[in-house]
């Protein structure tokens, strides 16, 4: 990491911050594209991803760096809070990408990411910080029901509230998940999985969903932790 990466951006102009954009690009296209010339000629007129990820909007969480994926593995969808609104309520963006991804790209897997110091949580926690964005406070309120079984089921005396939340957040968008029918067929079939998990910025660690035990749990090593439901109906 170069010294200019690490500059606070405070104190970097608005035209400075701009420059340092397209700068890279132009490395990008100099440098990096002659080398995977094969791979985006393979992309250019199709894709395949192997799964859909559904994260926040933060800057810090990159999910193609993060798992390590090239272009065209990962058919990303972000939002403050990775939200994913309950089926019927709100033909937006996210519900799209959901059954674009699930009926016309047929994706295998659907992760929902949450991530560690994530904003969306600590504005769930402090509602009054959000009095002068009342778009973000209403797009929030699919993330009220994560605040509702943590203070309803957690005392979180000296526990890590905002670590609580941020999993009970994920669990809560999981549910929202699979009342889209697009999703729910397909899982009553067991053609579609559906994790969930949470990114530690400060550690990279990565903990996931396990149904069976109820909790999260690091996916580091060991069988992967499943989410999803038992299909109930097969099509050999
Ligand atoms: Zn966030």
């Amino acid at each position: 990491m170069d010294k200019k990466q690490l500059d606070a951006p405070a104190t970097e102009s608005a035209d400075e911050a701009l420059q340092y954009i397209v700068d890279g690009f132009r490395r990008f296209r100099k440098e990096v594209f002659p080398q995977q010339e094969e791979l985006f000629k393979k992309l250019a007129h199709e894709q395949t991803p192997r799964a859909m990820f559904i994260t926040c909007a933060d800057s810090r969480i990159v999910p193609e760096l993060i798992t390590q994926t090239n272009p065209g593995d990962l058919f990303v969808t972000r939002n403050v809070g990775n939200v994913v609104p309950p089926y019927g309520q709100m033909m937006g963006g996210v519900s799209t990408a959901i059954e674009f991804a699930v009926m016309a790209l047929n994706v295998h897997h659907i992760i929902i990411c949450g991530h560690s110091d994530c904003g969306a949580m600590k504005a769930v926690l402090n509602p009054e910080s959000l009095e002068k964005m009342p778009t973000v406070k209403a797009w929030l309120r699919h993330a009220e029901v994560a605040k509702t079984v943590v203070a309803e089921n957690c005392g979180c005396d000296g526990h890590n509230t905002l670590g609580i939340l941020t999993k009970e957040n994920v669990l809560a968008q999981l549910d929202h998940l699979r009342t889209h029918p697009s999703v729910a067929a397909k899982i009553a079939s067991g053609q579609l999985f559906v994790h969930g998990w949470v990114y530690d910025i400060e550690t990279s660690e990565i903990v996931a969903y396990d149904a069976e035990l109820g909790e999260f749990r690091s996916i580091d090593e060991g069988p992967m932790p499943l989410a999803t439901p038992r299909a109930r109906y097969r099509h050999d």
